[in-house]
C-alpha cells in the first residue's frame, strides 16, 4: 500500500519544513494544504470581493487551479489570516477536500501537511504526526522567517496573530485543528530543525515497520 504521511499542527509549528524534508527523504510528493486555503483567499481578494462573502469563497475553491499555488503573495503574513477566515466555510472545505484526496490517492503515496489531514482528509494515513511548539517559540521562528524575507512585523504582533488564528482554527465546527486519536504528538519547542527532522523520521520509521 502506498505510504501516506499526514502532518498537522498549529500555525508556524514547523510542520511545513518537516513535511518537505520527510517528503524528500522518502521520495514522496508533498502538498502544503495551507497554500490551497491561502490561494482561495487571494482569489477572493483579487476579484474585489469581501472575505466574508461565502459564495465568492466557495466559487474560488471550486475553480482553483494549480498555477495559483506558485504566487509569492500567498506566503505573506496577511494571507494566513485571510485563509483562516475563509477556511471555516463548509463549501470551501468540501471543494478542497476533493483536491487533497486526489493528491493523496496517487500510486506513489504522499506527504500532506495542514490542520485536518489526519482527522478528515486522510483518516487512513499510515503515519500521522501532530507537530506542536510553545506559542512564543512559534512566534519567534515566524518572525525570523518573515524578517529574512524582508517583511517587517513585530514579534508581539505575530504572537497575537498566531494565537488568534489557532483559536479560530481549533474552534470552528467543520474540521477543526486537532490531533487525530492515533497521531503521534511531537513537541519541537526545544528542538532545532535538524533535531525535529530526526525525531519525525524516527517516528515514521517506527510506525512504518509495525
Ligand atoms: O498552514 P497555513 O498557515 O498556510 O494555513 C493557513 C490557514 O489555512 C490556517 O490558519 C487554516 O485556517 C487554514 N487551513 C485549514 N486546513 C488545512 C490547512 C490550512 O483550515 N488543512
Amino acid at each position: 500500500m502506498p505510504m501516506v504521511i499526514a502532518i498537522d499542527g498549529p500555525a508556524a509549528s514547523g510542520k511545513g519544513t518537516l513535511a518537505k524534508r520527510l517528503a524528500a527523504h522518502y521520495g514522496l510528493p508533498h502538498l502544503d494544504t495551507g497554500l490551497l486555503y491561502r490561494a482561495v483567499a487571494l482569489t477572493v481578494l483579487d476579484a474585489g470581493c469581501d472575505l466574508d462573502d461565502k459564495a465568492a469563497a466557495a466559487r474560488a475553491a471550486a475553480t482553483l487551479i494549480a498555477d495559483r499555488l506558485a504566487d509569492p503573495r500567498l506566503r505573506q503574513r496577511a494571507m494566513g489570516e485571510a485563509a483562516s477566515r475563509i477556511s471555516s466555510v463548509p463549501a470551501v472545505r468540501a471543494a478542497l477536500l476533493a483536491w487533497q484526496q486526489r493528491f493523496a490517492g496517487g500510486e506513489s503515496g504522499a506527504v500532506l501537511d495542514g490542520r485536518d489531514i489526519g482527522t478528515v482528509v486522510c483518516p487512513d494515513a499510515r503515519v500521522k504526526l501532530f507537530i506542536t511548539a510553545a506559542p512564543e517559540e512559534r512566534a519567534r521562528r515566524r518572525h525570523l522567517e518573515l524578517t529574512r524575507r524582508g517583511e517587517t512585523s513585530s514579534l508581539s504582533a505575530i504572537l497575537e496573530d498566531i494565537t488568534a488564528r489557532d483559536a479560530r482554527d481549533a474552534g470552528r465546527s467543520t474540521a477543526p485543528l486537532k490531533a487525530a486519536a492515533d497521531a503521534v504528538i511531537l513537541d519541537t519547542t526545544d528542538l532545532d530543525a535538524d533535531e525535529a527532522f530526526e525525531a519525525a523520521r524516527a517516528i515514521v520509521d517506527r510506525t512504518r515497520s509495525h
